[in-house]
């Protein structure tokens, strides 16, 4: 099953509407290598949809977040399709300064870590995004 047939059957359990401008902008994320900002993603999907406006966009991003399809990327706030949504997860990047490369890791043990420190500490966590930033393989 592709990525968005996976999505459209977690939609179509949760009673949610994956309508085709969603669909859209998943596609057009899954299609891109690296992260993209709303911008970038309004001017792809105005090819298509002529109508389509920045409050167009920006309900469907904040849709596919609520779904877990998509991370965002605090440092550049851009977007980011995750490849393992079945489970809602707190998102780690390792992002390259140089050709804006991201890949997702995941390191749940060290979320877990952090959330405790937090608890500890009395810190209530809003955002648990986590972004390392240097250069990839290929740059360095
Ligand atoms: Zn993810
Ligand atoms: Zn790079």
């Amino acid at each position: 099953m592709s990525l968005i047939e996976q999505a459209g059957r977690i939609c179509q359990q949760k009673g949610e509407r994956f309508t085709p401008i969603r669909q859209k902008v998943f596609g057009l994320l899954e299609a891109s290598d690296g992260a993209r900002t709303a911008y970038e993603l309004l001017d792809e999907l105005a090819k298509d949809m002529p109508n389509a406006r920045p409050p167009t966009i920006y309900r469907a991003l904040e849709f596919l977040q609520q779904m877990g399809f998509v991370h965002r990327l605090d440092s550049r706030n851009a977007f980011v399709l995750c490849t393992h949504f079945e489970d809602h997860h707190a998102a780690q990047f390792l992002v390259c300064d140089q050709c804006g490369s991201v890949a997702e890791i995941h390191m749940p043990a060290v979320m877990k870590s952090l959330r405790t420190e937090a608890v500890n500490l009395g810190f209530d966590v809003h955002s648990e995004t986590v972004e390392l930033h240097g250069l990839c393989k290929d740059c360095h």
